[in-house]
């Protein structure tokens, strides 16, 4: 069976120590792996998530200390949207006060409570309260009460400047269909997935391209099971809608191809195997750096450059 839904966001990010206060504290997610961009190995790649770091809640960062501010436009994802249970949205809402971050006040989209906020980068975050969640589990590492902690991923919007291109691949390639409409906005769910089952498409059209910078979403990694799953999903967008991805790539921790969407979104395919604790415990996952096996010769070297982080 095809599993669907969201696996992760990949966004860049201002300096280490900053991101790491705001999302392990101020958010309270679970740092479940510290490594480093495989492609420029004196830079950090944070992971954060769940206390499993289960495909759905995880948000990776590659900080760079002098990230020059993105813009956002047409052709990139305008919010990710994390999920708390229903009742709280008024802790979050005075924690954001207590804390200085930037909010707006709560508004209803699609019938539920949206609390809208900004990281120190500026990226555009929101959570979403969801009755019936209190009871799922949450990492508690952290100062955040477990009852109001947050449960992985809602979803995503996607500021594009022509829906339908993009909405067939979700419906064709990903299992997501539309639900509804409101404003400008067409939501699509994939259903039976837990986490990360919210794309809404945004229509943009007046909007400049989007300039990636600090606070931009990189891309967004959608969830195959295995590698088999991943196969049937290349295929599909080749012959359903002539796209080509990359080829495969070993990430670690799961396998990746990545394409263009039409609306110009970078997405990935990433395979929920084999996961996290691939070469750490469970217990003490995103403690240690984490280097793969081609640069652990370089392991001085590298920590070396990378920025300190208390
Ligand atoms: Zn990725």
């Amino acid at each position: 069976m095809q599993i669907n839904g969201i696996h992760h966001v990949t966004a860049i990010a201002g300096p280490a120590r900053r991101n790491l206060d705001f999302y392990g504290r101020v958010l309270g997610l679970r740092m479940v792996k510290k490594t480093v961009n495989f492609d420029d190995p004196g830079t950090y790649h944070f992971y954060y998530g769940d206390a499993a770091g289960a495909p759905g809640t995880i948000l990776t960062f590659f900080p760079w200390e002098h990230a020059a501010p993105g813009r956002l436009g047409v052709g990139e994802t305008q919010e990710t949207v994390f999920r708390v249970p229903a009742g709280a949205i008024g802790y979050w809402a005075h924690r954001f006060v207590e804390q200085a971050v930037p909010h707006d006040v709560p508004v209803k989209r699609f019938g539920e409570t949206v609390l809208a906020f900004r990281d120190p980068d500026g990226m555009r975050l929101s959570i979403v309260g969801v009755p019936g969640i209190e009871a799922e589990p949450a990492w508690t590492g952290t100062e955040v009460p477990v009852e109001h902690a947050i449960r992985g991923f809602h979803g995503v919007s996607l500021l594009v400047a022509d829906a339908a291109p993009t909405g067939a691949i979700l419906s064709d390639v990903f299992g997501f269909r539309e639900i509804g409409r409101e404003d400008t906005l067409i939501r699509y769910r994939a259903e039976g997935a837990p986490l990360g089952n919210v794309v809404d498409l945004r229509i943009a059209g007046g909007f400049l391209p989007a300039r990636q910078g600090a606070g931009s979403v990189h891309h967004i990694a959608f969830r195959a099971a295995d590698d088999a799953a991943q196969e049937e999903m290349v295929r599909r967008l080749a012959e359903n809608h002539g796209i080509r991805t990359t080829e495969q790539r070993d990430r670690n921790y799961f396998r990746s191809v990545y394409f263009r969407e039409p609306g110009h979104v970078l997405f990935e395919i990433a395979t929920d195997v084999p996961g996290f604790a691939l070469d750490e415990p469970a217990e003490s996952l995103g403690q240690a750096l984490k280097l793969p096996p081609g640069l652990e010769r370089e392991r001085a070297r590298i920590e070396a450059v990378l920025p300190a982080l208390a």
